[in-house]
């Protein structure tokens, strides 16, 4: 096998894959129209199925070609029915983003805003619920990449469920690497895209959802051509394949993803990443920097650090001398406060952490940065 280089990224996705992985894409040319890609595809769908524990008669996998957002969008336009509305439990930028979709689709919807560093209230989401009988969806983000907390969603589910709604999360952060259980987690629709927890490469993203709900919303107002969850899933059940072109070599990497991902199992590959985290807690108590958001509602896989004081500091400097290393640190996320962040995803270890908090050290001191402790 040719030698690639190794870039470790702390980047909220894509994340670093393995050489295994990536060689996957090199395949025979094929026409995904093929039986033999169809086959390839209708394993996967239950497999994507079988990382949130679902039961395969009641949850199926709809495949999509595009980035992450695509599911936001797909969700939000395709299980609303006419005369109904969306309530969004919004604590960060990527629920922030479900809103704007909303509104670009002028979907009815509550904006239900809590601050970004803290959990939603329940007691607040309950009323909101009870005074609102003609929600019937309600859409949160499980981990919000944008700071790293983690929302109680098996608590915001039982709630919406008392309340016969419909539960989507974005769980494009976490799966595949915070062990999720689609019905003890009361989750409807969760999705995500192959390129962060599944490790593989970018461009094919999945909503795995239950089918009677899918059915249901054959009847709703089709608000996209190419983004609607049913026609996808209509096509899939009918012929085997995808409405359009998929993206075949990315196919080809995920099926491999996969199975790396059940060789390596669900609760070592949890271990995995929570001791990359461990490891990037340790670095920034160590350099003196200062988290933005609690330990304890982290979701161990997004830490957000705050900028240090320092007239020296120059996110960008340290960015490119740290990449020309072999590491990615990524900006953040938070409106009207700056940070950036450093990310559990992706095939590293901690040993990989220990070594760029060398290369971030050196970075700092190159750039003459001190980092105060407060
Ligand atoms: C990465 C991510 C997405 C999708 O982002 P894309 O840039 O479209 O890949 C959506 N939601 C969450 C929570 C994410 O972390």
């Amino acid at each position: 096998m040719q030698q690639i280089k190794r870039n470790v990224l702390l980047n909220p996705g894509p994340a670093t894959t393995t050489d295994s992985v990536k060689m996957a894409q090199i395949v025979p040319d094929i026409c995904p129209r093929e039986k033999e890609f169809a086959s390839l595809m209708d394993d996967m769908r239950k497999d994507l199925v079988r990382i949130v524990h679902g039961d395969l008669d009641k949850y199926t996998a709809v495949l999509f070609c595009g980035s992450g957002t695509i599911n936001m969008d797909i969700c939000l336009n395709s299980l609303l029915p006419e005369g109904k509305k969306v309530l969004v439990i919004n604590n960060g930028a990527y629920s922030a983003r479900a809103v704007e979709i909303c509104e670009y689709y002028g979907l009815p919807f509550i904006n239900l805003k809590f601050p970004v560093d803290e959990q939603p209230r329940l007691d607040i989401i309950e009323q909101v619920l009870k005074e609102n009988p003609d929600i019937e969806l309600v859409y949160t983000t499980h981990n919000e990449t944008g700071t790293g907390i983690l929302n109680p969603i098996r608590e915001i589910g039982a709630l919406v469920h008392q309340y016969d709604a419909v539960f989507a999360v974005d769980t494009t952060s976490t799966y595949a690497m915070r062990p999720i259980n689609i019905e003890q987690d009361n989750i409807d629709f969760c999705m995500a895209s192959a390129q962060k927890g599944l490790m593989a490469m970018t461009g094919l993203s999945f909503i795995v959802g239950n089918i009677e709900l899918i059915k249901k919303s054959a009847s709703y107002p089709k608000r996209s051509y190419y983004c609607n969850l049913y026609l996808q899933y209509h096509f899939f059940e009918t012929t085997g394949e995808m409405h359009f072109t998929p993206p075949v070599q990315t196919i080809y990497a995920a099926r491999q993803a996969i199975k790396e991902y059940f060789e390596e199992g669900e609760q070592a590959k949890w271990e995995r990443h929570t001791q990359v985290c461990d490891a990037i807690h340790k670095g920034i108590e160590k350099l003196g920097f200062q988290e933005v958001i609690r330990r304890e509602l982290q979701a161990g896989l997004v830490v957000s650090v705050k900028y240090p004081d320092d007239e020296n500091w120059d996110f960008e400097k340290v960015h490119d001398y740290c990449y020309e290393h072999g590491f990615t640190i990524y900006p953040g996320k938070i409106a009207g406060q700056d940070t950036f962040r450093l990310c559990a995803l992706g095939a590293i270890t901690a040993k990989d952490i220990e070594q760029f908090f060398e290369v971030l050290e050196e970075a700092l001191r190159v750039n003459h940065i001190v980092v105060n402790v407060k």
